[in-house]
């Protein structure tokens, strides 16, 4: 299984390898090679997806995540089975669905692929239990082994008090069971949600969010969620794949995400509020490096001169994270910060915290800070950048220049 290392190395994924995934004699459930898929626009060619190298191991728990128009649906589809790549391969439990006919993909959908969409598709009109026992009715399953089929599944999902139970005298997230239920009555290899949640109120998502996570656990399959907000993949999924543009901009744990984005999109995605980027320029200072905003300077730490060195002289992009800009009072003990100066454009107490709108003269960021001092808008402060934190981005390619950290 060597393919398992060079694909996760591919060129768009920035592949540091995700540790606990699988160890690369694993046999992989799912792998895509180099997949792409276009469309002819007239004389236009539009590429929903480019380059997508993307293995997921039997059971795992997968969120898809990008803007509007990144390629996320694209991707689900050809993993689930409804369409095709225009290049490259797809093999699932070792079948080599990319080059099946719609006939040879049908039959692998219907063995393997369980879909919930977005807008759930119940039957308004009939029980919980009719819904779920839909898919086997034209199985050839005799009524009786049908129902004790369905009976079963709906207990499986938690809901066996409700199985008479119409949509509309569920909760959305009872609903959202019935759903899945109808989902696994096949049986299932691989379950794939298509932003199920986005026409839900903010309440509902958040329960919903802890239904499906605890669906996961209960029913030993593998999950592919397809999302744009990311907090719920940050919070669903054991690993997220960022896309932008068609292609994979990193794959990886949530935290890793947070902590180790591959570039500056992945670095403003992730996080809420998202990252501040200041832009300025490094000069050495004695035998130290400063970041020089024109308003702000702040000396480096050591452990950033190696990756930045190259960069002496040059414009480049800092990257901090509101929650690691502080004020110095009432700052943690032992948290090495620098201190700045900057005025309040605009103040947001949050109850726990206060988010703080802040200008230096030049640009523009947010401090995310303790709540117990508020200052007044147009008041300047003095406030501790965790600088050992702060990213650094090249200003043409917007790549991390300091991922080793
Ligand atoms: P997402 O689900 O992330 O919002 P999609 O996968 O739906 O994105 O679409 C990705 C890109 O591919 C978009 O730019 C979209 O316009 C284009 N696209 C998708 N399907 C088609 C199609 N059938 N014909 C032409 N372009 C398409
Ligand atoms: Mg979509």
């Amino acid at each position: 299984a060597s393919h398992v290392r060079t694909s996760r190395q591919g060129r768009l994924t920035f592949g540091r390898p995700v540790r606990g995934v699988s160890s690369p004699d694993t046999p992989m459930q799912i792998t895509l090679q180099n997949v792409e898929k276009k469309y002819q626009m007239g004389t236009e060619t539009v590429y929903a997806l480019r380059g997508v190298d993307l293995e997921v191991a039997q059971n795992e728990y997968l969120a898809i995540m990008g803007p509007s128009g990144s390629g996320k649906t694209t991707l689900l589809n050809i993993l689930g089975c409804l369409d095709t790549p225009s290049a490259g391969t797809y093999v699932l439990d070792s079948e080599r669905v990319s080059t099946m006919n719609q006939d040879a993909l049908a039959d692998v959908r219907n063995r393997k692929i369980g879909f919930v969409f977005q807008t759930f598709n119940l039957l308004p009109r009939a029980s919980a239990l009719q819904n779920v026992e839909l898919p086997l009715i034209y199985s050839g399953i005799r009524r009786r082994a049908r129902r004790g089929k369905a009976e079963a599944l709906l207990e499986r999902v938690g809901l066996s008090d409700r199985i008479n139970h119409k949509p509309n005298e569920l909760s959305g997230g009872q609903r959202q069971r019935v759903a899945v239920g109808r989902a696994i009555v096949r049986k299932p290899k691989v379950f794939l949600f298509d932003e199920p949640l986005s026409n839900l109120d903010a309440k509902l998502r958040v329960q919903m969010r802890t239904e499906i996570s605890k669906l996961h656990r209960r029913l030993d399959a593998t999950m592919i969620y397809v999302t744009h907000d990311q907090t719920e993949a940050m919070t669903m999924g054991d690993r997220i794949v960022v896309m932008k543009d068609g292609q994979i901009q990193q794959n990886d744990t949530p935290l890793n995400l947070y902590k180790h984005p591959v570039n500056q999109f992945v670095a403003g995605f992730i996080g809420s509020p998202s990252m501040n980027f200041i832009q300025g320029r490094l000069e050495a200072e004695g035998d130290g490096l400063v970041f020089d905003e024109g308003h702000l300077r702040l000396p480096l730490p050591k452990e950033h001169h190696d990756g930045l060195q190259g960069y002496v002289g040059k414009d480049l992009m800092m990257g901090v994270r509101p929650e690691d800009i502080h004020d110095p009072d009432t700052m943690g003990r032992g948290v090495e910060a620098d201190e700045i100066e900057a005025q309040v454009e605009v103040v947001e107490p949050m109850g726990n915290e206060v988010l703080l709108y802040l200008t230096t003269g030049k640009s523009s960021f947010v401090a995310r800070v303790d709540p117990l001092h508020i200052p007044t808008v147009e008041q300047r402060v003095r406030l501790a950048v965790e600088i050992d934190k702060a990213h650094f981005f090249d200003l043409e390619t917007e790549v991390s220049l300091l991922r080793q950290s």
